[in-house]
């Protein structure tokens, strides 16, 4: 008796060390945590799904070469070489430097169907993806620059 019992303690040991792990793979911080590390302006964007304005963001008119990285985690999520000029004023790629480096959602706010583009390692709310970009993909990834970081590579 005292045997299963000490087996199914530790069985339920691992399991939660498991949870464990699966969730250390997320990044999570407190609101305040958040506020810490970031400026008004970027917590607004990305912590609460807000948009800058167009055409007053860093990055929308940047040709130079590099990495664009998640302002809240540093996940990259686009590459320079997949970034194109939209015209519209914010930071545009037709593909993420990996599927795996963001996630999608349904976004109905504002009495409009978008689809929400999120960095898949800490939630951050990036911009929204439309199908109305150019070959290979004809999709637009419009990305606000106070959700990103700029490391410039030859
Ligand atoms: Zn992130």
């Amino acid at each position: 008796m005292l045997r299963v019992l000490a087996d199914s303690d530790s069985l339920s040991r691992r399991a939660g060390d498991l949870e464990i792990r699966q969730m250390t793979s997320k990044v999570q911080k407190s609101e305040a945590e958040w506020r810490e590390h970031l400026t008004p302006e970027q917590f607004e964007v990305a912590r609460k799904k807000g948009t800058e304005r167009a055409f007053t963001g860093q990055y929308w008119d940047n040709h130079a070469a590099g990495v664009y990285r998640c302002v809240c985690c540093g996940n990259e999520l686009f590459s320079s070489t997949e970034k194109f000029d939209s015209g519209s004023g914010w930071p545009s790629y037709w593909q993420p430097i990996d599927p795996s480096a963001v996630n999608v959602e349904d976004d109905h706010s504002h009495f409009m169907t978008r689809t929400e583009v999120l960095c898949a390692k800490c939630d951050a709310h990036l911009g929204h993806v439309f199908d109305d970009g150019p070959a290979p993909t004809g999709l637009r990834y419009c990305i606000n620059s106070a959700s990103l970081t700029f490391d410039e590579r030859s």
